[in-house]
This record gives C-alpha cells, structure tokens and sequence, in this order.
C-alpha cells in the first residue's frame, strides 16, 4: 500500500514554530530549523536552473555516431571544467562500452568517463557516504532536455550551493556516464570505486540517488499513468504535477528520511514516495540506483516518471521548450536543501527533536 505523502503539513507547522533567531547568532541548529523563506541560500531560480540546461550539447549519446560520441566527449570536459571553476579537482574513470555497444560505436570514439567529486564530511560521521547521481548521456536523436541535462543541472547546483556548507557526512556528486546503454557507468563506479571504499571501511553507503528526468510536469487530468495496479496509491495518480521517489522496503528508512528532508525544504513541492515494493518492479530499476541497491545499498530514483508522463522522452522533441521551469526550478532546490538536511542528521534529529517538544 503507498501513501500520498502529506506528512510535510506537520513538519512545516513544526518548522514555522521552531524560533526566529536573531541574525549572525544562530547556531548550526538554529539556522537548519528556520522555515524555509529564511534560508534562502538553497533557492534557484528558474532563469538560473534554464540556462544550465543550455550548457550541455544536444547530441551527446555513447555510440551511433561521430557526432554522438564528441557531443558526450564535450558533454564530460564541461561538467569537468564547471567543477573545476568552482574550486573542485574533479575525479574520473573509464567506462568501456561493452562488445554489444562497441560494435554500433565509430572505431576512434574515445572511451566514455565517469566524473565525480566528494564533499567531505567532518567529525565521526565523515564515513557516511551520501552519493547523488545523474547521468550525463542521452539517446542518439534525442537532445534529453528532460532526460537527463535536467538531473545533470540539480548535481551543478548542488556543487555550487553546499561547497561551503558545513556538513557531517560526506556528500559525492557522481555524473555517469552509459546509463542509457544499460547502466554501465553506475555501474563501474558501483564495484570499482565504491565497493573497494566500503571494503577498506572507508566509507558505509548510507544513501544513493538518481536523479533521473526532473522537468516535465502537467497539470491536464489523465496526464500520468502508471505501471502500478489501481489502488495502490490512496490518491490516483492521474495528473503529471509531482516528482515521483521511488525505492523499496528494504530501504524504508533510507527513502522516508528523503522525503521528508525534501518536503522540509521546499514544503510547496509535493513529493510521491513510493517505497513498499518488496521485490523492486523492473519500472523502478531503470536508473543507476539500481546498481547500488542491487548491492544492498540504500537507494532510489527521483523522476517525473519519464514515459509515464512525459510525451517527449527518448524522441527529438525532449527539447528545454518542453521543461517547466518554474517546477523544474523548485526540484532543484527542494533536491540541494534535502542533500543539505540529509549531510547533517545530527543537527538535522536535533532541530526535529526540539519541533516535536510541547
Ligand atoms: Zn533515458
């Protein structure tokens, strides 16, 4: 049974009570627990958020092509150079494209990368590892306004907006690379990177996200559909108005803590969780996440719900035109303030805590 999330009424009611402190005296508590209005660092606006979507090139797929795979290749050098001007020393891997993908790839295309960065933590929870992800590819004929430069411009904000954050646990923004090929680059990174970290005890992966398609939204009744059987949202989910969170059981705690961190953050955004599946259904395993909670990760995918909604996926019409920037905006800052609450769980619990007292 799922739940139409409406949780966030009683945590912006606890937020709105929780005290005004007075300015340049507010402890890192105090200033997590002002309402959302007053902590406007995390806000984007959506002139900003659109012309993120402007930086990367309208071909950029891992084979068909030359243009594809320098349109990729470039795609890669830009999220490189914007981390780098933003003070970061971007990390990256080789992502070789299988046999089956090699064989529909020009013979000179170079070898597709993985790029990532860490925003360390401080303290004895450093070695919580939070990891959020978007691919960087799209589809040969598609210029994956939605699918995916929007996730890609969440992750370029989140370097931007939480570099000088304080933060508790460690916080990783991965671009991948091949996800539209089958995942390869979450994939790579899953047993080449994060495996050997979480077997040296460096790192425990306490949460891992994919934020795939963010964009298209639609307020026209019967404008989302869904693979689920009728019944199974207390709601129906028939107009295409909300980003979908989906995950599974076994990570509850994972998913719920999301939700909630995202609904502090933006409490005007809605959010449907979906998160009881027992066995995952192959629909919420079509993102990088996968790769991680196939490993027993805690994981999920924060989506518009791609072809469940948007008209335009995987064709040439996915073009910025088609995004909705004033939502696409806010999902960004809803998805940089719930990164920030969950960097911070300490003073996060604590803020909480001091909502729920008499
Ligand atoms: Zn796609």
């Amino acid at each position: 049974m799922a739940r139409f999330r409406l949780r966030w009424l009683i945590v912006a009611a606890g937020v709105a009570f929780a005290g005004s402190p007075s300015p340049g005296q507010e402890t890192a508590a105090e200033r997590q627990s002002m309402p959302a209005a007053a902590r406007p660092w995390h806000h984007v606006e959506p002139e900003r958020a659109m012309a993120l979507l402007e930086l990367l090139p309208a071909q950029r797929a891992g084979y068909r092509s030359d243009e594809d795979v320098a349109g990729l290749q470039r795609t890669e050098e830009i999220v490189i150079e914007r981390l780098q001007a933003l003070g970061y020393e971007p990390q990256t891997q080789d992502v070789p494209r299988p046999q089956r993908i090699a064989m529909l790839t020009p013979e000179e295309a170079p070898t597709p990368r993985n790029v990532w960065v860490d925003l360390p933590g401080e303290g004895e929870r450093a070695g919580e590892l939070l990891v959020m992800m978007a691919h960087i590819d799209a589809v040969p004929g598609s210029p994956g306004a939605d699918d995916n430069a929007t996730g890609v411009a969440a992750l370029f904000e989140m370097a931007r907006l939480l570099k000088d954050r304080p933060r508790e646990r460690t916080v990783r923004l991965l671009f991948t690379n091949l996800e539209e090929t089958g995942l390869h680059g979450a994939r790579r990174h899953a047993t080449e990177t994060v495996t050997p970290e979480v077997d040296a005890g460096e790192f425990t992966v306490v949460g891992a996200v994919s934020i795939d398609m963010i964009g298209y939204y639609s307020d026209e009744p019967g404008s989302q559909t869904s693979p689920l059987p009728a019944g199974v949202t207390e709601q129906p989910l028939d107009r295409g108005n909300f980003l979908a969170l989906l995950g599974i059981r076994r990570h509850q705690e994972f998913t719920q803590d999301l939700t909630r961190a995202m609904l502090e953050a933006e409490p005007e955004a809605g959010v449907v969780t979906l998160d009881m599946f027992v066995v995952p259904p192959p629909d919420i395993m079509r993102s990088d996440h996968a790769e991680f909670l196939i490993r027993g990760w805690p994981a999920a995918m924060l989506t518009d719900t791609a072809n469940f909604r948007n008209p335009h996926y995987h064709k040439a019409t996915d073009t910025i035109e088609t995004i909705d920037q004033a939502r696409f905006a806010r999902a960004i800052s809803q998805l940089v303030g719930a990164t920030d609450l969950l960097a911070n769980p300490t003073t996060w619990e604590a803020q909480q805590n001091d909502a729920a007292a008499p």
